[in-house]
């Protein structure tokens, strides 16, 4: 997959977009919720044409942007105090800080409950996001890779790191699985999706058809879990 930046014109706008190029036969423009183009188009294609063709849709592009402006809010930036919400694996938690004579943090009667004296509780609940991700998904793909036992390949190490454009992304050469922690606020059903979805990348490394097949067999419900994934705003 090949990833540039490029940019179209309408009127007095300079509209940027997010170009990917991967094995797939057709062109796709995307306008996400956060105004952010993506445009997927095949690899073959020559970029000049490319661009022509998102020239041609920059009306629509341009009018699906200001919908975008005026209806959606970014999420807020977390404060970190009592009263905000917390998603983790897929349920809502109501945020209660408490300044204390320890630091820790649980989840308690449908409260992510923060206790805190040394470390700030922004700290202390990054801290407990990540050792909850790295847990869950080392557990997950243990689970997940035991459908790929047959396919006679090693199976990857796991990273995790904050990741702001994707979920999960594959490393042919180090056979890691890298897997964005923000994965952790939605549920296991969607963090597998996730996993069999770089699984299958050990052994296809483009989005091609034997990909989504292999895709399919090991993860049927696939697309309906990549949708719910994406409801949650990277
Ligand atoms: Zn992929």
């Amino acid at each position: 997959m090949i990833a540039t930046t490029e940019k179209i014109e309408y009127g007095k706008e300079v509209i940027e977009f997010e170009l990917l190029q991967e094995d797939r036969k057709t062109l796709s423009i995307e306008v996400l919720p956060t105004t952010k183009i993506k445009v997927k188009a095949p690899e073959n294609k020559n970029k000049q044409d490319i661009i022509k063709k998102v020239q041609n849709k920059a009306k629509w592009i341009a009018k699906q942007k200001q919908y975008f402006v005026d209806n959606y809010k970014e999420p807020d930036e977390k404060k970190y105090v009592s009263g905000e919400c917390f998603r983790y694996l897929g349920k809502q938690y109501r945020l209660k800080v408490i300044k204390s004579n320890t630091d820790s943090v649980k989840l308690k009667n449908g409260y992510l409950l923060v206790e805190y004296n040394l470390k700030t509780p922004a700290t202390l609940i990054n801290k407990w996001y990540k050792d909850k991700a790295l847990s869950i998904y080392k557990k997950e793909l243990d689970k997940c890779f035991q459908q790929f036992i047959a396919c006679n390949i090693v199976k990857p190490s796991l990273k995790i790191r904050k990741l702001t454009k994707r979920w999960g992304s594959y490393n042919k050469n180090s056979n890691t699985i890298t897997m964005n922690i923000e994965a952790i606020q939605s549920n296991k059903d969607c963090i597998d999706y996730v996993i069999y979805h770089e699984l299958c990348h050990c052994l296809h490394f483009s989005h091609n058809k034997e990909f989504y097949n292999l895709l399919e067999s090991k993860c049927k419900n696939w697309n309906k879990l990549k949708n719910k994934l994406e409801k949650l705003v990277l």
